[in-house]
């Protein structure tokens, strides 16, 4: 049984890992959600995808999924584009919020997942930090609130660094507030234009690495299962989630911790500072949205990819004859006036082994090629049966239900749509001669009007 013989690759330990859940039939997952002052650029879609994937793939095997991903909606960058654009905060982070959402109905992610903002959870975030200070693993210093990694004997363990070698290197800020140059601010004391809130250590805002671990708490109440998101995010922000939940609660949050490798652009890191981005709205403008999809998963979520124009357009035409093969069968069946139940075939077995196998959605793809070539070679068939056909469809609709693409399916091409509304508007000129002709050719090709 598939459910059975998961395997994960764990970042904690770096090791391909069997899965087991810690509730029978259940998953908690989390993904850090967006910062939100800006759309979303492709990299960032990436771990959406991947991780709306790894869900529907859980799903489809008989698990309950609950997922959970925030949103930052409080941060300096945000502030910055308020005062730049002379509007508020909330309004800032309600539009991107809106876009982010918008754009994931688009690419068919983020249904049924739970999305928690951090200035709804202030309080509690504020209740943590207070928790920090009493079992000293966090102290007050100056203006700021600290996290003292000296506390903590693991602090490293996820990106596997040494306290001693953090503390020497350049990649910690030194502040001569902090015990240890790794310390961490937890809350960030301000009299500045930005959105702040009172609390016992002065009216301020809290950092960005504590808003997950509170989050996780007051959602799941427990260690969960998986806790994902990009491989940037490893240090120093998961190490520091991790250091606050052993403070707390002696555990690491998640049993399996699953980050996705990056995106780049022409051999280089997008970044939006440095304005070397492409926009997913103008991706799922260009082309389909499917197609983005499949240009993500063709990948092994820990590969990186190099995104180019040429790579994009041969996804979307993938992407096309994958659609056009659907329609094809949907047709046939459609035609013939019988139920579509079928039943799924042997491949996609295949199919669910590989997903099975650290998610290797790069793998679980060939076997829909194999699939759309056994289709394509059943319908040229005269000897296929109409339940060959029906298993067919079935198995495809299935394999596209895990991949997120069954869902955005247009049953009718862009040539087919047009000729549809060249008939619509012959019936209404009156012109029935042209309607006729029109409803011939579109009946010919298997369509219901
Ligand atoms: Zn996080």
């Amino acid at each position: 049984m598939i459910k059975n013989n998961i395997k994960v690759y764990n970042s904690l330990t770096n090791k391909v890992e069997d899965f087991v859940p810690l509730k029978e039939n259940e998953i908690s997952m989390y993904v850090c959600g967006p910062t939100v002052y800006n759309h979303m650029h492709i990299g960032n879609a990436r771990p959406v995808i991947f991780f709306d994937t790894v869900k529907r793939f859980f799903e489809y095997i008989g698990y309950k999924v609950t997922m959970v991903s925030n949103f930052t909606d409080i941060d300096d960058k945000i502030i910055k584009k308020a005062i730049e654009e002379n509007t508020t905060e909330e309004q800032i982070s309600e539009k991107y919020i809106q876009a982010y959402l918008d754009a994931c109905d688009k690419i068919g992610c983020c249904k049924d997942v739970i999305h928690p903002r951090v200035t709804e959870n202030i309080n509690e975030i504020i209740d943590f930090i207070n928790r920090l200070i009493q079992t000293s693993h966090a102290y007050q210093n100056g203006d700021d609130v600290y996290f003292d990694v000296n506390n903590i004997s693991e602090y490293g363990v996820l990106s596997n660094q040494k306290l001693e070698k953090l503390e020497s290197g350049s990649r910690v800020d030194i502040n001569q507030n902090k015990k240890n140059p790794a310390d961490f601010t937890l809350w960030k004391k301000t009299n500045d234009i930005g959105k702040k809130w009172p609390s016992p250590f002065g009216l301020g805002r809290p950092g960005w690495h504590t808003e997950c671990v509170v989050m996780i708490d007051k959602i799941f109440g427990s260690k969960i299962d998986i806790h994902g998101g990009g491989n940037d995010l490893k240090f120093p922000h998961h190490e520091n989630e991790i250091a606050q939940s052993i403070a707390l609660h002696q555990h690491m949050i998640a049993n399996y911790w699953i980050h996705n490798a990056r995106i780049d652009l022409s051999g280089e890191k997008m970044s939006k500072s440095l304005g070397n981005v492409i926009w997913l709205k103008d991706i799922i403008t260009k082309y389909p949205p499917q197609a983005y999809r499949l240009f993500v998963l063709s990948n092994h979520y820990r590969q990186t990819i190099n995104y180019t124009d040429e790579l994009m357009q041969k996804m979307a035409i993938e992407w096309e004859k994958f659609a056009n093969t659907y329609r094809s069968l949907y047709r046939k069946i459609e035609l013939s006036n019988v139920s579509f139940n079928g039943q799924v075939i042997d491949l996609m077995n295949d199919f669910l082994k590989e997903m099975a196998f650290d998610f290797n959605t790069a793998n679980a793809l060939s076997v829909l090629y194999t699939l759309q070539k056994k289709i394509n070679k059943d319908l040229r068939n005269k000897e296929c049966t109409l339940d060959e056909l029906k298993d067919d469809f079935k198995t495809l609709q299935d394999m596209f239900s895990i991949f997120g693409l069954y869902v955005l399916i247009d049953p009718l091409t862009e040539k087919e749509k047009t000729l549809v509304a060249n008939w619509q508007l012959a019936r209404e000129n009156k012109d029935f001669a042209t309607a006729d002709m029109l409803r011939a050719k579109i009946t010919e090709m298997g369509i219901k009007l």
